[in-house]
């Protein structure tokens, strides 16, 4: 794999640093993104509007939908240059990487117009609505139920742990229109507007970070037959491979190696951190490697994807199971090098630890994630 960056893309990344440089505010960070505050809800649309006016928002879709056909390697220089500031798309992310393709894949000629304008304009805020009370790594198992009734589907159920919730316009819902003695089957996608009579969105309240996630109910909510996305029943095939593309396209590493190089510098600024200490080395060392080797499988990932090559679920995986632990070795890291003041409130130390935590959990616990390396990728038996 040759791994140069070509003229086009760096000056793509040239492009995108100063635009990050003009409209970012300077003490943005990776939590902001879970839009804490209405004003931080504003900013996130205000600077994806501005990338979209640029044509740095939607560039690898085709011209037809609003992009330019850019490969999906210009995409990941996207990615990383705003995964590194701490990702001010908010969820927009979600539109790029997966809610659009699907919605140009699978949907109606109407779907597509009613969904594509407010996505390429960069105002469209998505929730993910799959995770349920008791169905969370058993995803199949999932109880939400949508009953059709004449042109609508009649939806009771709760769903929880939905990121954005509080601020987004439309839910892509995962619902059970049928009862099945395999779960996977009776699974349907719904792309339901959130100002639905019957939808009520409550916080749960977390550590540190507000609106991180939410608990979403529905209640006899009326959801036009129109709105379900690709055949009824077919709902787990389609979020299969949706994932991988939900997965591949967190470029965390940007962020993980900015947080390193900082650490270094606070370090080396530090009273009482001997950096002669090999350990000191030894600590940054790991850290610095598994967030090598993570940037590596990302873009083992996204060749695969750009191939469309039918191990692109597989490196997906294994790329979003080195994340979380690429993560959480950037997260213990600074407990190693700067102690306890590696861990102050609102610190790069103290973002990376509960950043680290949650996405060893959140889009998939990583026990599954390494399920999956072991059985789709090294063919290991289930048992
Ligand atoms: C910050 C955050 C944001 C999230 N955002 C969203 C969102 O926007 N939308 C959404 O739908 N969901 C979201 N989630 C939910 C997330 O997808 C689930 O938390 C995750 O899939 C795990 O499910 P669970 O919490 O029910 O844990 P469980 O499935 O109950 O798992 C509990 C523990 O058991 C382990 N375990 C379970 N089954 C197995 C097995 N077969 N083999 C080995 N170990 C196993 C798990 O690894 C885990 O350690 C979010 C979660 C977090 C933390």
């Amino acid at each position: 794999m040759d791994f140069t960056w070509t003229e086009d893309e760096d000056a793509l990344r040239a492009e995108l640093k100063s635009y990050i440089e003009d409209h970012l505010r300077p003490t943005w960070t990776h939590t902001d993104r879970d839009m804490p505050t209405q004003a931080t809800v504003d900013e996130v649309i205000a600077f994806c509007q501005g990338l979209a006016e640029r044509g740095l928002l939607i560039p690898a879709w085709p011209a037809d939908y609003g992009g330019r056909d850019a490969s999906l390697w210009e995409q990941t220089v996207i990615s990383e240059e705003l995964w590194g500031v701490g990702e001010p798309r908010g969820p927009q992310y979600m539109n790029v990487n997966w809610i659009g393709p699907a919605v140009r894949q699978l949907g109606s000629e109407e779907q597509r117009r009613e969904y594509f304008a407010p996505i390429a304009a960069g105002e469209a805020m998505w929730c993910q609505g799959f995770s349920e009370p008791d169905s969370g790594s058993d995803l199949s198992s999932l109880k939400t139920a949508a009953v059709r009734d004449g042109e609508y589907y009649v939806v009771d159920g709760q769903k929880i742990w939905t990121s954005y919730a509080h601020a987004a316009d439309y839910c892509f819902l995962l619902v059970r229109t049928a009862k099945s003695e395999n779960p996977r089957r009776g699974i349907s996608v719904l792309l339901v507007p959130m100002n639905l009579p019957g939808i009520e969105v409550r916080e749960i309240p977390t550590l540190g970070v507000r609106h991180l996630v939410h608990e979403v109910f529905f209640t006899d909510v009326a959801v036009p037959a129109a709105y379900r996305l690709g055949g009824e029943n077919e709902g787990w095939n389609i979020i299969r491979h949706l994932l991988a593309s939900e997965r591949v396209g967190n470029a965390r590493h940007e962020w993980v190696d900015r947080s390193l190089d900082r650490l270094v510098d606070e370090a080396l600024a530090a009273d009482g951190v001997d950096t002669a200490d090999s350990r000191f080395w030894e600590t940054l060392g790991r850290a610095a490697a598994w967030t090598a080797a993570s940037r590596v499988l990302n873009y083992a990932a996204v060749q695969a994807w750009a191939d469309e090559s039918k191990e692109y679920p597989n490196l997906a995986a294994t790329y979003r199971a080195s994340m979380a632990q690429m993560e959480l070795g950037a997260a213990y890291a600074f407990v190693d090098v700067l102690g306890a003041d590696g861990l102050v409130a609102s610190s790069r130390g103290d973002y990376q630890l509960v950043g680290g935590t949650l996405s060893t959990i959140g889009g998939g616990s990583l026990e599954m994630q390494l399920n999956n390396v072991a059985w789709y990728q090294l063919g290991l038996p289930k048992g």
